[in-house]
């Protein structure tokens, strides 16, 4: 396994101004090169420089070691770097970099059409077209859905995320910091209730599902819906998995009224869950599917899978771009999707899942500021909240985040009220690694 050597010890220390994390010297000298050179609105979770990174190991330029638990924002599940990504990637530079699919096509593209057709829920005829980045997949998603049902509006969910575009900020929830003073927003974007069991009181699946759709019936009304579009486990939300039945039930409601029922699988597809589709845990099979974050071990690629009624919709030529499945990200999406197999590393999500839930429960029965632990496979959060309340504690997230940080951890928060630890390992760290980064977690928690 492709994985730099661990050099260990405390990485980061702290400065003198409280919350202020101090990387070594040549990080250091390009973060004040970043501050001349890059946008300060550009943030960086950490103050370290990438110098390699491999089998659940960042090593920096100064040559810490960090035990990886983000992946890149889920985006490198099948590892840095993975082997079979490196040699089709290498293969396909060498033989063409760029023609535009849409001038002079090539294989690669048609391939990861067809494995997405195959792979993806739904025992249907389907279609693909392929994009740069999770934003644009969803753009696609709604230009598609509007194309086909001559309708306008579309429907997302309190604390969604799906990209930082003009549409897509439109759709996404929180103001800070995605969408503040970025508007004027697109038009036609409503805001339904979702289901998050820990601050529903208990609400049912089917019963948080119906206050959804008597939402949107009263607010948008069924004619004018052209979409509803969902995560179906929220990311930069919080990890939020809905109550069981909320998804079946909005999916039976939009294919009764004609809307078409988009995934956003960005964050979640590709094995992360435990399986290939988080959908597949409840057996819903949406019109449309939107993927990208893992599906090229690491290269930018994203795509719009469904129904091939749906997909064939807009007019010749109303999909595409420059760079959309660019040829070396197919080949790398192709490398990655093998490696998911020839790994077993579906199952592997799940079995790391398993092992992060157990320990956090146990940390969890002996401190009540865990309010809950929660997720499915590999996708792991931690909700923090005031001792034995559900307050959330921002505070208390971003403590124990920088407590990993300075003692070589890479741990990312999220949430809409900022306090949630969340833990999306390479599928293919070493248990030994993982359990080390968890009781630095643990440690983070019992110091803060
Ligand atoms: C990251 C993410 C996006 C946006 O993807 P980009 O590639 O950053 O544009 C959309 N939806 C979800 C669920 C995501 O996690």
């Amino acid at each position: 396994m492709h994985a730099p050597t661990i050099t260990g010890g405390p990485a980061l220390t702290q400065s003198k101004t409280p919350g202020e994390i101090v990387a070594g010297p040549i990080s250091q000298e390009w973060a004040a090169r970043k501050s001349k050179a890059v946008s300060a609105a550009v943030g960086t979770t950490m103050p370290v420089y990438t110098a390699a990174a491999g089998g659940g190991v960042v090593v920096d330029v100064d040559g810490n070691s960090f035990i990886d638990l983000g992946s890149g924002i889920a985006v490198t599940s099948i590892g840095n770097s993975a082997p079979a990504v490196v040699d089709a990637v290498t293969r396909q530079v060498e033989a063409f970099t760029h023609t535009c699919f849409m001038i002079t096509p090539y294989s690669g593209y048609v391939e990861v059409a067809e494995l997405l057709n195959r792979i993806t829920p739904g025992d249907f005829e389907k279609r693909s077209a392929l994009f740069n980045s999770g934003a644009e997949g969803i753009e696609n998603a709604v230009k598609i859905a509007r194309a086909y049902t001559g309708r306008q509006a579309v429907v997302a969910f309190d604390h969604a995320y799906h990209g930082r575009t003009n549409l897509t900020m439109a759709l996404t929830a929180k103001n800070q910091p995605y969408k503040s003073g970025f508007g004027p927003f697109a038009p036609e974007v409503y805001r339904a209730p979702l289901s998050y069991p820990f601050r529903d009181g208990g609400l049912s699946g089917p019963d948080a599902a119906r206050r959804a759709i008597d939402h949107i019936e009263k607010q948008v009304g069924v004619e004018n819906l052209a979409a509803i579009l969902i995560e179906p486990i929220q990311g930069e939300g919080g990890f939020i998995v809905p109550a069981e039945g909320f998804l079946p039930t909005l999916v039976d409601w939009a294919r009764e009224n004609g809307v078409v029922f988009i995934a956003d699988e960005v964050q979640t597809g590709f094995a992360r869950t435990g399986a290939l589709f988080a959908s597949e845990h409840e057996g819903i099979e949406p019109d449309l599917i939107v993927t990208a974050k893992g599906i090229a071990g690491g290269l930018p690629l994203a795509a719009v899978t469904g129904r091939a009624e749906i997909m064939d919709s807009p007019q010749p030529g109303g999909l595409g771009g420059t760079y959309g499945g660019n040829p070396i990200a197919c080949a790398a999406a192709l490398a990655s999707f093998r490696t998911i197999e020839d790994e077993g590393l579906v199952a592997r999500a799940a079995s790391l899942g398993e092992r992060i839930v157990e320990r956090l429960r146990g940390i969890q029965s002996t401190d009540s500021r865990i309010g809950e632990v929660r997720g499915r496979g590999a996708m792991v959060a931690l909700e923090l909240v005031k001792a034995g309340t559900t307050e959330p504690d921002a505070a208390l997230a971003k403590a124990i985040a920088s407590y990993a940080h300075r003692n070589g951890v890479i741990l990312l928060t999220c949430g809409t009220y900022g306090n949630i630890i969340r833990l999306l390992p390479p599928l293919v760290i070493d248990e030994a690694l993982l359990d080390e980064g968890l009781s630095i977690l643990a440690d983070g928690l019992a110091k803060n």
